[in-house]
Formats: C-alpha cells, sequence, structure tokens
C-alpha cells in the first residue's frame, strides 16, 4: 500500500516518459514527419507539434535550421529502419554510434527526471543532436532486448513511413491499418485484372 501511494504521488510521467519504448515510438514519429517529403523539411510547428505529444515540456522552440539539421538526422537513423536482418541493423547502428554519438552518460535534468542514460554532449546540446542520440540509444536498447531489427520502412510503395517492430506474431510489413488495407486492396484489383485479362484471351487454351 505504502509503495502505489508513493508511486501515486509521482507525476504521471515520471516512468513512463522515458521508458524505452516511449522514446523508440517518439523517434519512429519524428522521422515520419522529419522525412515524408522527398526533397523538404517540414515547419518548425509540425515538428514541436511531435516533440510535445510525445511529452515534451515547453518551450517548444525550433528554428527552420534545427529542423534542417533533425531532418539529416531522420534521414541517417532511416538507414536502421531499411536493414535487411538484425545484423545489418545492429552494424547501422554501430555505425551511427562511432560516428555520430558521445560517451554513455547518465542525467536527472537537476533533479526534474528520474535518472536516465543519454549519448548527447550536454543537456542542453542542440535539437538535432538530441534526437539523433537519444534515438540510437532507444533503438539500441530495443535490439538487444529482442534480437531482431526494432522496426521497418512500410511495405507500401506510396509511403515513406518507417515502424516499430512489435510483439510477438508475423513479422509487420505496413506502417498503420490504413497503408496495409491500401495494398490489400490494390493486390486484389490487380488480381481480379490479371483473371479478367487470362478470361478474355486465354480461349482456345483452356
Ligand atoms: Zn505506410
Amino acid at each position: 500500500m505504502r509503495y502505489i501511494r508513493l508511486m501515486a504521488a509521482l507525476p504521471d510521467d515520471w516512468s513512463t516518459r522515458h521508458s524505452v519504448l516511449a522514446n523508440a515510438r517518439r523517434t519512429a514519429a519524428l522521422i515520419n514527419t522529419l522525412s515524408s517529403a522527398d526533397d523538404r523539411a517540414p515547419q518548425p510547428r509540425q515538428v514541436a507539434e511531435v516533440l510535445r505529444e510525445y511529452g515534451e515540456s515547453e518551450p517548444v522552440e525550433l528554428a527552420p535550421d534545427d529542423v534542417v539539421r533533425m531532418r539529416a538526422a531522420a534521414l541517417l537513423l532511416r538507414e536502421v529502419f531499411a536493414a535487411e536482418d538484425v545484423d545489418a541493423a545492429a552494424a547501422a547502428l554501430n555505425r551511427l554510434l562511432a560516428e555520430q554519438t558521445g560517451p554513455l552518460r547518465l542525467t536527472s535534468h537537476g533533479g526534474s527526471a528520474p535518472w536516465h542514460p543519454h549519448l548527447d554532449s550536454h543537456d542542453d546540446a542542440p535539437w538535432n543532436e538530441w534526437f539523433l542520440t537519444s534515438s540510437c540509444l532507444a533503438l539500441t536498447v530495443l535490439l538487444w532486448d529482442h534480437q531482431r531489427p526494432p522496426g521497418g520502412l512500410c511495405a507500401s510503395p506510396a509511403c515513406r513511413n518507417v515502424y516499430l517492430t512489435s510483439g510477438p506474431g508475423p513479422a509487420r510489413r505496413y506502417c498503420s491499418r490504413r497503408c496495409a488495407t491500401r495494398e490489400r486492396v490494390a493486390a486484389h484489383r490487380r488480381g481480379q485484372r490479371a483473371t479478367d485479362t487470362e478470361s478474355g484471351s486465354g480461349s482456345g487454351n483452356s
């Protein structure tokens, strides 16, 4: 009882906000917002919205330059999601850990959060550095924990989203139910057209 009361007295997001999975979900959401278009960065307010959604405290102030640099980080992180298997994902993460992150350190942000690991140079590091390093850390722990790639690229040719590999069961291929449904419908139509063509031109062959 005492334990429950103690936990209840803590702010709601004290433990959940910093969980590895929460960080990885934020990584996927930021990559999808930052690299959805082929050649341009999104508006700073779109990125700020995602950061707030994942618990970033105010003020969330991003300059257009921050977003351009965060987009470059997102493109680097996509290589982890593009990996074919766990070995390739580990190799992609090892490259990023060697070239883009600092040594592992612990911070509590001056007592405002539980102690947790960071790979950026300091607590006030630029947005892009924080994004790249916190993402590398979360994806590394997920790969370590599950011994499989932490995520993948959506199999829909019309979509550029990444997704996290989640739970047991058959391997996931799409970022969302929406993409899965669209591709299932498209495949069904292709199958129907193939059947129509066969029955139209196939006279004499059957
Ligand atoms: Zn998709």
